[in-house]
Parts: structure tokens; sequence; C-alpha cells
């Protein structure tokens, strides 16, 4: 037997209504911001990844899948949107397009890591970019969006943590600070930790470890070392958030690496998904298109798992109403064609209609209708085709009716509608 691949997860029918609730709700959400679709490359040149997700992070030190296509080109399936988003707004000019360009996508993400409940190989993101803004109310609109989708589809537990990194500038005067303090409590950090003393010092910050955590609880704070101007933008964030009554917590643990990612970076975590507690994460990211070789574009967005999501959906967010379905049982010689006829029409006339061609008795078919838990059956022997006649047999209520054959999807309709 040949088998998927460890990591990679088959949706199968029963789960599908749970994805496309969820994909729904962020369309929604997504129209209602005034996001727009795109849709971007499953792969890409694997330097476009490299150079903006940042060499120095787990993604492209070790979580990559990366082939050479047939002419020796490095590829790599994305691990990520906002590269392939940023790299399509660049190519087709849209920094030209005068007003902003606000995006969102779906889709499959590649990254080589150990599966784990909540961690996959491939698994799937909902992420927004809005480009062109620097203001912190384009902060606040992408935070909203994500808060009203999740907080819509009844998700419980959440939490929106939010920080504020600064400029460059401020983390460049910062990091001296911080990179003594850690040299002189190296001793208490975990080995990836003491890496990253010189690699990438930030990102000790958020290091799950807890002696790391102890460690780093009275570092010295990004916080104290902010501009005048970092101070005002983040309180004008919060502000905005007050205003629109989105709650948060302060996190100043919550970093990015890399260098141009600045100002407002947000995650929203929830309490009941264990180890894998991040539902999504974001920020603004003002120098990102410029390192891609774009026009100076600010810019801001998120991406939440899609898969996390679900795990924490409640039941009763799938309690919809469910489709009238009619069963077709046709059986005998006449009574199987007219059947089949009539399964097309009701098809052709709008009504979900369904039958299992295996079965050929009216109690076998009586029995299919129920275990697909239809509403409705249509039974049609010889005899109802001797007398042009179908009958419509209610399977809650068991009441039936004799309907014309001739003229039977619209004859049919009133007693669907009444059920
Ligand atoms: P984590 O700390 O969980 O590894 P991350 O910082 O790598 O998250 P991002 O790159 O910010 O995650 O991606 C945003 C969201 O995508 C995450 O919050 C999570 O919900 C989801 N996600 C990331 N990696 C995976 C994965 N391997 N499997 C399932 N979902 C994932
Ligand atoms: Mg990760």
């Amino acid at each position: 037997m040949i088998k998927g691949i460890k990591g990679v997860k088959d949706l199968l029918p029963e789960e599908t209504p749970r994805w496309r609730l969820i994909e729904e709700t962020a369309r929604r959400w997504g129209g209602r911001y005034g996001f727009q679709e795109i849709r971007i490359p499953i792969f890409e040149v694997t330097t476009l990844f490299a150079r903006s997700i940042g060499a120095s992070t787990d993604i492209v030190e070790k979580e990559m899948y990366t082939f050479q296509d047939r002419d020796g080109t490095s590829l790599t399936l994305r691990p990520e949107g906002t590269a392939g988003t940023v790299r399509a707004y660049i190519e087709h000019n849209r920094a030209a397009v005068p007003v902003p360009q606000k995006y969102f996508y779906f889709g499959p993400m590649f990254r080589h890591e150990r599966p784990q409940a909540g961690r996959l190989r491939q698994f799937h993101q909902f992420g927004v970019e809005s480009l062109g803004m620097a203001d912190p109310r384009a902060d606040v609109e992408v935070i909203a969006l994500l808060w009203r989708f999740l907080s819509d589809l009844g998700l419980q537990g959440l939490t929106l943590e939010i920080n504020n990194l600064g400029y460059t500038a401020d983390r460049e005067s910062y990091r001296p600070h911080l990179v003594t303090y850690l040299r002189q409590h190296e001793s208490g950090l975990c080995a990836n930790c003491r890496r990253r003393i010189e690699a990438n010092p930030l990102r000790v910050l958020d290091c799950k470890v807890s002696e790391c955590r102890a460690m780093t609880e009275t570092a010295p704070r990004l916080a104290d070392s902010l501009s005048e101007a970092a101070r005002s933008y983040f309180t004008r964030v919060l502000h905005g958030l007050d205003v629109i009554r989105i709650p948060y917590s302060l996190n100043h643990r919550l970093v990015r690496g890399l260098d141009y990612y600045n100002l407002t970076t947000f995650e929203v975590t929830a309490t009941n998904l264990g180890a894998q507690n991040a539902v999504g994460a974001g920020g603004r990211y003002d120098g990102l298109i410029e390192t891609l070789s774009g026009p100076p574009t600010p810019a801001v967005g998120f991406a939440v798992g899609l898969e996390r999501i679900a795990m924490l959906l409640p039941e009763s967010a799938l309690l919809t109403t469910a489709n009238v379905v009619v069963y077709v049982a046709a059986f005998g010689d006449q009574g199987s064609v007219a059947g089949f006829s009539a399964l097309e029409d009701l098809r052709t006339s709008g009504i979900q209609a369904v039958s299992d061609f295996r079965s050929s008795t009216l109690k076998a078919h009586l029995r299919q209708a129920d275990r697909l838990a239809c509403g409705f059956t249509l039974i049609l022997g010889d005899d109802e085709v001797e007398k042009d006649t179908a009958i419509l047999r209610n399977m809650v209520t068991k009441s039936q009716y004799d309907l014309p054959l001739s003229s039977l999807p619209v004859a049919i309709q009133p007693l669907l509608r009444s059920s």
C-alpha cells in the first residue's frame, strides 16, 4: 500500500465542511475590510525566501523544501505567503496603482518540521498584506480583521498579544545592551540561544525553554531604548484598538529577528491548543519591499494557521441547516430507466438528488436513503411508471404523496419547501 507522506494530511469529507466554514468566514471578513484575493504560486526561486524570510531563521536554516529544477535553478516550495505576495506586488508594479494594495491569500505552505499535533509539513494559511500605508490605522485595521474573523468563528480562549519593535535604529541601540546581558548570563541559556547571542540576539527573548525565559525576564528591555517616534506610533495603534474595543495584552517577548520588521508586532494565542498555541502572527514590515528591490513601501500583515483554527472550531459553529436531499429509489426494468431520468431532472432544476445504483429493491433503497440522511425519497417502480406517477416519501414524518411523473420537478418543489 502506498501511503501519504508523514506530516501531510488528507481532509476527508467529514472534515471539509469545517474548512469551508473557516474559508468562507475569512473571505467574508477580508472583503468587509476591503482586501482582495491574490493567488500566488506554490513554488518560487529559493533566493526569494532566503532573502525575505532571512537566513538566520528556523524556516530558512532547516525547514524549507528545496530542490533543483532540471536546468539547475534552485526552487523552494513556499513556506509562507508574504514573500510571494510581495514578489508579485513588485513584479506587476502595483506600487503605481494609486490606491492601497490590500491582498488576502489562502493555501498550502510547506515546512520540514517534526510532525505533531498542530504542526505539519504541509499546512494551510490564510494571510493578508496591506501595502502602501504608513499609518497606525492600517495596523489596527489588519489586527481588527484578524480578531473579528476568529471571534466570528466562535473560537474561545484567544489572546491578542502585541509589542513595539521600534525602528531599525532603535533596535541597533538596544542590541549591545541585550548582548552584554546575554553574555553575562550565557551559561544559563540553551544551546540554541547561545548561538543566537551573536546571530540574532532578539530571538533569545522568545525562546520557549523555561531557563531562557527566566534568564531574560530581567534582561534590559527594548521598550526602554525606543525613540519618541516609535513610541508615539505604537501609542496610536493601541489607542485605535481601544477605540474599536479590540482587547490586547502587551508582551515584551514578542520579537522578530529581521531588520525589515518594525513597530507593531502581534500574535494570537489560544489557551487550549497545547504546546503549539499560536493561531497566527503578524506585524509591520516596512523594509521588506526594498529588500526585494522594490520601491519603498510601508506594509503590515498577518498569517494564521487553518489547521489550528480547525482544531479550535466549536461544534456549534457547524450547526447549519442541512440541504434537503432527495433520494431516488428506482427499481424494476422501467422504474430504473424512469428513475435515472428523474434523478437528472431534479438536479437540473436545482434540487440535490442522489441514488445508490447498487440497490435493486425498495427495501435496500430505503435503507440507503436513511444512511445518507436524505429528507425525502422518490419511489419509482414499474407500477408507478405504468400509472405515470412517482411517490414522494417524507423520511421523517413518513407521509407519502403521489406526483405526476411528467411534471415532476414542478410538482415536487412545494412539497420539499413545506418540510
Ligand atoms: P510556531 O511558533 O508555531 O512555529 P511560526 O512563528 O513558525 O509558528 P508563522 O510563520 O508566523 O509561524 O506562521 C503563522 C501561523 O501558521 C502559526 O501561528 C501557525 O498557526 C501556523 N503554522 C506555522 N507552522 C505550522 C506548521 N508546521 N503546521 C501547522 N501550522 C503551522
Ligand atoms: Mg515555526
